[in-house]
């Protein structure tokens, strides 16, 4: 939860050091606190807001320039088009614009719509005889109502008094897109002079319990030893080690995903299209049989619900946001089983832009039905036709395709493998599923860390995005399923944890299946999605630290457990999330345990696959 002091005039500096996110400068001379003096240097991070109660365009242009306001707070009637107007000038740095409302007990949402693509935020503030400065509360349930997922910022009379109140208000999935508290009046020895030492204690309230806090992408607070640092590594793994002629296109990926990743504009429509076109957040459910058969309390994440039957589209989604902010018109991708093919395909139909989809020629002939789907999305199928013609020859295409089209084109890799920066972007796109897992476990159970999560891991990107947000709780155990094929030992598997050594595979330095010489060994597994001789570095470096749990699973086990789970919970699950599932006789659990499983994909196109295992 994010901090604005509002209303400095007499020791901004003091507050500064307390280091809140914002602090608001008012530009009103009818209000006590009108500021006019002049703001001390602030420690990086703090963002200056200017409030502004009806002034015109130049007087608002002016004191942006004058004063390097990062943002303007809007408390009168502005219009609609004043917003545009503004968002549209042309400043040396985007400004962004905070359009305030005011709750008495009631509100009509309505109101928001005209705003919602000129704004970044909103601000809801009590109604009273001024504009702001009122010193008491709004109720915040009118706020059950909030129809948009635009983040906002809660104000209007908040002091230390409040702090227990604002931690319920923070559980309710109204508060999800609560973004800022806004605090002024209450923590004043007069108006403009802040009392620092209530400030200090209502900010140690606030950080408390980051519960329930859907803390947008790339501004996560969370970056600790097992995510990427700023070179890409996790650990030792990781990095980018690729051709010269390569580098250009993942410098410029690198230098820009995380400031894209964090524009409101961006997030806003990230957000909404899991929300309109992907169907999240996705339930989670509590697996009662399941549950009784094994001895511990197991919840399933529903990822199979999302379009197109997988988590996959998570960053899909994102990925093509980003190529459009890169300013790119025309997307590869290469496939294996076809799935990522798929999801890629879908995006690239949504916003109407040029997909070429690189495919081994074997893989053509084997997943015919996914080479159908992306050709009716509008997608090129290109064959590879060298070496061994499956997944890693149509990396090496594609590969060759992004070093001839470094301007126009984007690659979207489908899991957390490949240079820096794909794994830590991709690991942030598919972390929406931790993030809902949070608040939705906090519902269900009173609290938002399980014992165990627990994810079958191919390149490892539903896994990653399902671990993220406990990485570094080390109260959440973290259990990573891989696919043994055959058995460790029968020379067709593809447990890299446990046959792997540490080599450099699709850019990144991670734990790979190879043979002594060091050639990329052919992994095998009954489920395309883990037919992967690499894991991402992530994952490596959860192996490597002990953080993560390892276990393998065998062809056999896993489909016994997929018709297990069909049996008993009426959900048929991808071959790939089966072997997840199949962990119960490797790995006991008490029977309090609260144990996460990250159902990444549905069964039906693994059907033909079930009906020759199983004769049905
Ligand atoms: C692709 C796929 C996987 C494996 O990919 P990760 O990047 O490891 O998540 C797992 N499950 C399903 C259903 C898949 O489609």
């Amino acid at each position: 939860m994010k901090l604005k002091v509002c209303g400095m005039k007499y020791n901004p500096g003091e507050v500064a050091a307390l280091q809140p996110d914002y602090l608001g400068f008012i530009f009103w001379e009818k209000s006590p606190r009108s500021f006019d003096g002049e703001i001390p240097k602030l420690p990086p991070g703090i963002k200056k807001v200017g409030v502004f109660v009806n002034a015109s365009l130049d007087e608002v242009v002016a004191k942006i320039k004058e004063y390097h306001l990062q943002a303007v707070q809007l408390h009168g009637s502005e219009s609609p088009e004043f917003c545009k107007e503004l968002k549209q000038y042309n400043f040396q740095e985007p400004i962004q614009i905070i359009k305030v409302f005011s709750i008495k007990d009631d509100f009509n949402f309505d109101e928001l719509k005209p705003y919602e693509s000129v704004c970044d935020y909103y601000l809801f503030d009590t109604k009273g005889k001024l504009p702001g400065g009122n010193g008491y509360t709004f109720d915040w349930k009118v706020l059950k109502g909030y129809p948009s997922i635009k983040p906002y910022f809660l104000s209007g009379g908040i002091g230390l008094e409040e702090i227990e109140s604002l931690r319920e208000f923070m559980k309710r999935p109204e508060a999800k897109y609560c973004h800022t508290i806004d605090v002024n009046s209450r923590f004043e020895l007069e108006p403009g002079l802040k009392n620092i030492q209530k400030l200090k204690e209502f900010k140690k309230g606030l950080m408390k319990d980051e519960i329930n806090m859907p803390s947008s992408l790339g501004e996560r607070p969370v970056r600790g030893p097992y995510h990427a640092n700023e070179k890409g590594y996790y650990g030792e793994f990781g990095g980018a080690f690729i051709p010269e002629m390569l580098y250009p296109n993942t410098e410029e990926l690198r230098q820009n995903y995380v400031r894209i990743m964090e524009e409101p504009s961006f997030k806003q429509e990230f957000d909404q299209l899991l929300k309109d076109y992907v169907g999240r957040p996705t339930p989670l459910y509590f697996a009662d049989r399941l549950s009784e058969k094994y001895g511990a309390k197991i919840y399933l994440k529903r990822e199979d619900l999302c379009h197109t039957g997988a988590h996959k589209v998570n960053n899909t989604i994102g990925q093509i946001l980003m190529a459009k902010k890169l300013g790119k018109n025309r997307i590869i991708a290469e496939t294996g089983a076809g799935q990522h093919g798929v999801a890629t395909a879908t995006v690239c139909a949504l916003m109407g832009i040029e997909c070429v989809v690189y495919m081994g020629k074997i893989d053509i002939a084997r997943q015919a039905p996914n080479v159908a789907r992306m050709k009716m999305l509008g997608a090129e199928v290109r064959p590879a036709l060298s070496g061994s013609r499956t997944l890693k020859d149509a990396t090496n295409e594609a590969i060759r395709d992004w070093i001839n089209n470094p301007v126009d084109t984007h690659y979207i890799i489908g899991s957390v493998v490949g240079p820096h920066p794909y794994p830590d972007m991709v690991a942030r796109f598919q972390s929406v599923i931790s993030e809902e897992i949070k608040w939705q476990l906090k519902e269900k159970e009173g609290r938002e860390n399980p014992d165990y999560v627990v994810a079958c891991v191919g390149g490892g990107s539903n896994a990653a995005g399902a671990y993220y947000h406990y990485l570094d709780n080390g109260d959440v155990g973290i259990i990573a399923v891989e696919a043994a094929g055959k058995g460790i030992d029968s020379g067709e598997s593809a447990a890299t944890s446990a046959l792997g050594k540490v080599g450099i595979i699709h850019g990144s330095k991670t734990l790979l299946m190879q043979t002594q010489d060091g050639q990329i060994t052919e992994p095998y597994s009954i489920s395309a999605g883990l037919d992967y001789p690499g894991v991402g570095p992530m994952h490596a470096h959860l192996f490597r630290s002990g953080r993560g749990e390892f276990i393998s699973i065998t062809d056999d086990e896993a489909m016994t457990a997929g018709l297990e789970v069909a049996k008993l919970e009426g959900i048929i699950p991808a071959i790939e999330t089966s072997h997840a599932f199949a962990i119960f006789d490797h790995k006991k659990f008490k029977k309090d345990d609260i144990v996460v499983i990250n159902l990444s994909g549905r069964g039906d196109k693994d059907l033909d696959t079930y009906i020759d295992y199983f004769g049905l």
